[in-house]
């Protein structure tokens, strides 16, 4: 028996061998070069909330200018950069995420599918920030979906790369779809005297938003709300000003779940869930935006609902966690499995 051993150990290292030599003989001695492909998957996201059907959107990432435009608010109310106010802070929290300077975000939008209607959540920056970004439609086009079947654009903010998507080359990307947006937004960005008074970093803001509403305007697609109402069966929209005057969230209810789209409530989750003072100078209110993150935050986390965030990195669908006094970010888990009808 013994000898049998030896002999299946000899034989299978014998094997062994020769596969190696094989192999090493086999690997060519110039390896013809392998051209890279150099593209990202399409930006689409799919998750099942209830009844409905949850589609992710990327319009794009771009470099967050962090030192530029993110400040923190001193006692007396006041905001100095947070580069002078916490020196290498924005650093270490980057490095903490392996993270580095230029930081890259993304833009995203949410397209909600509710058996009986389909509903945009924020459209992307279109044309208005360059060649990053506007691939929102080509990214809902690779989802299954065509703008055309889209019935309701629901606007967050009118920000350019919340707003600028609603157009595409001179024409309206939905021609069948009416726009929501809070009666305080519209108000805000269409009047001439708030532009006139506006810091020079919101004058484009100001510019886009307008040419990009006027077409929906002419066609009297455009519906104002106000504050805090159940806008659509199932969605409701709740004021939550503060980056924009008229800032607004949806709340999405199906069989129990909750789906919170926050619109910029975060732009730097690195920085901002453990540190939610940090803000950005293009809040309208800069003290306004920091008491919304931390309300939202802890509601969220107590509540576990489900956020759908536009800056975040993409999907930008998750959960909010707390632990030792602080907030966290959980992105949501990958899965191919939440399709079955239930
Ligand atoms: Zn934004």
């Amino acid at each position: 028996m013994e000898w049998m051993i030896k002999k299946f150990k000899l034989v299978k290292s014998l094997a062994l061998f020769a596969t190696l030599a094989l192999s090493y003989v086999a690997l060519p001695a110039d390896a013809a070069p392998i051209a890279q492909i150099g593209i990202q998957a399409p930006g689409f996201y799919r998750m099942r909330m209830g009844k409905f059907e949850i589609t992710a959107l990327l319009d794009g990432t771009h470099p967050f200018p962090i030192p530029a435009v993110m400040v923190r608010a001193r006692p007396d109310g006041t905001q100095e950069p947070l580069v002078q106010a916490r020196p290498g802070e924005a650093e270490a929290l980057l490095a903490e995420q392996h993270l580095s300077m230029p930081y890259e975000g993304s833009i995203n939008a949410f397209l909600i599918n509710t058996g009986t209607r389909l509903v945009l959540i924020d459209s992307g920056a279109g044309a208005l920030y360059g060649a990053c970004c506007g691939k929102l439609v080509e990214n809902m086009r690779a989802s299954g979906y065509q703008p055309e079947q889209v019935d309701d654009v629901l606007l967050t903010h009118l920000h350019a790369d919340h707003v600028g998507g609603i157009m595409t080359g001179g024409k309206m990307t939905f021609p069948r779809a009416t726009i929501h947006v809070s009666r305080k937004e519209l108000e805000y960005w269409s009047n001439p005297k708030n532009e006139a008074v506006a810091p020079s970093i919101l004058l484009p803001m100001f510019k886009g938003a307008q040419s990009v509403l006027k077409p929906y305007a002419a066609a009297k697609r455009i519906q104002p709300f106000d504050a805090n109402c159940d806008l659509l069966p199932s969605i409701t929209a709740i004021s939550t000003p503060g980056h924009t005057p008229g800032h607004t969230s949806y709340r999405i209810v199906s069989d129990g779940q909750t789906l919170l789209v926050w619109g910029d409530i975060v732009h730097v989750s690195p920085i901002q869930f453990p540190d939610p003072h940090v803000t950005v100078t293009y809040d309208s209110d800069g003290n306004a935006a920091e008491a919304q993150r931390k309300t939202l935050f802890s509601e969220a986390a107590q509540s576990g609902f489900w956020i759908g965030a536009a800056h975040l990195a993409f999907p930008g669908l998750g959960h909010i966690g707390a632990k030792d006094g602080h907030f966290m970010w959980i992105p949501t888990s990958y899965t191919t499995q939440t399709f079955a009808p239930k």
